[in-house]
């Protein structure tokens, strides 16, 4: 399917908002007229509640989140943690039509799967779910280094796979969070800024413990120090404008618990990757909570990155860190009412730094005067690269 040579654009998108209307029509302009080589169609995911982009029916769609597709049950078996199937899911099997209507049209096809964000198996198996280094549970987010947790993710990994259409798997939430520090509704005596939620996101549940432990990490000390930094945060004696690698900087215990972690987010990529009949990419962009994740994932031959921008001099930055990415993110803020001209400069610019495909944000998001300018970007691309 993919073409060596070609400037490939992939349209991230949920399933609902392909399959509603038509999904013959929505892929055929997709392809036709917009000129995307492929999407990437979400099938597991926290809660939703999309206000949609197009006129389509219902305007506001939400879902409790969950697989959006069938599992095939015998992948689970090595595990406690079973996969919930999204109601809206149940009836229609979403990625099977998606699959066929997309291999049709020899469209490329990927998939997307929240990681730790998956707030139904945090509610119903709270024994997987991250703690905070308060104890408490998170409803909102399992933990990626419990047991059961990686090998259901190990299940999910290729189970999707394994289904002919689809040509690469991307994790993304892919990080440890005591997932209610991040985005809205926490309620605390300060104001949340990046480090205090980087501290009450840290995970210190059993399996992140006992893993760190027998790595010859001092957990405890790590805690400690995790506890008195975010108690001077949230009574303002701290400089909460300071970056959480300055802090890590001067505190070994912490780092050292950092350093393990990133260790063991690897190894865990490389495990899902590892055999895959298709590539596994790690999704780098987390909601707010950039400094949670790991610096350097080494992924090795199997796993590739794959970094988002939401500004566009940030663009220089990823390519001089990730000399090996081929292709890059563009956040929906970049894309959704960006004008014609800058985004046709935006794209202009990723080709000439060596990209050969970049992925954007979100087709549900997007009115139909969005894609006008989004058609024009990928025309140029494709023509400075010769395809
Ligand atoms: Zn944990």
């Amino acid at each position: 399917m993919t073409l060596v040579g070609m400037f490939q654009t992939y349209l991230t998108t949920y399933p609902w908002d392909l399959i509603d209307g038509d999904l013959g029509a929505n892929l055929d302009r997709l392809q036709g007229e917009v000129g995307v080589t492929g999407v990437s169609v979400w099938m597991a995911t926290p809660p939703v509640v999309e206000v949609r982009g197009r006129e389509v029916e219902p305007r506001v769609f939400r879902t409790r989140g969950g697989l959006f597709f069938h599992p095939v049950e015998e992948r689970y078996e090595a595990t406690r943690c079973k996969p919930i199937v999204s109601t809206w899911a149940k009836p229609k099997d979403p990625l099977e039509r998606i699959a066929r209507a997309c291999e049709e049209r020899g469209l490329a096809l990927r998939v997307m799967i929240s990681t730790s964000q998956t707030s139904r198996l945090a509610e119903r198996q709270p024994e997987m779910a991250c703690k905070n280094l308060y104890g408490d549970s998170s409803r909102r987010s399992v933990c990626l280094s419990n047991a059961d947790v990686q090998a259901y993710l190990d299940g999910l990994v290729r189970d999707l796979s394994s289904r002919g259409a689809v040509e690469g798997v991307t994790l993304a939430d892919f990080v440890t969070a005591w997932g209610e520090a991040l985005g809205g509704g926490l309620v605390s005596s300060g104001l949340m800024d990046d480090l205090q939620r980087v501290f009450l996101a840290l995970c210190f549940c059993e399996s992140c413990q006992q893993g760190a432990s027998s790595a010859g990490v001092d957990v405890q000390s790590a805690r400690r120090s995790a506890q008195v930094h975010l108690a001077r945060c949230l009574e303002g004696s701290s400089q909460t404008d300071a970056a959480f690698d300055s802090v890590l900087a001067n505190d070994e215990p912490l780092a050292a618990y950092q350093r393990w972690r990133e260790r063991e987010l690897s190894a865990l990529s490389r495990k899902l990757a590892n055999g895959c009949e298709v590539r596994v990419r790690v999704d780098r962009r987390v909601e707010g909570l950039l400094h949670l994740l790991p610096g350097q994932l080494e992924g090795g031959a199997e796993v590739s990155v794959i970094s988002r921008i939401d500004r566009a001099d940030q663009l220089p930055l990823v390519r001089s860190m990730h000399p090996e990415c081929r292709e890059i993110g563009i956040s929906g803020p970049l894309v959704i009412g960006a004008q014609a001209p800058d985004l046709v400069s935006l794209f202009a610019r990723v080709v000439e730094l060596g990209f050969d495909g970049v992925e954007i944000d979100d087709y549900g998001l997007m009115s139909d005067s969005a894609l006008t300018p989004i058609k024009q970007a990928i025309r140029y691309a494709r023509r400075s690269v010769g395809v």
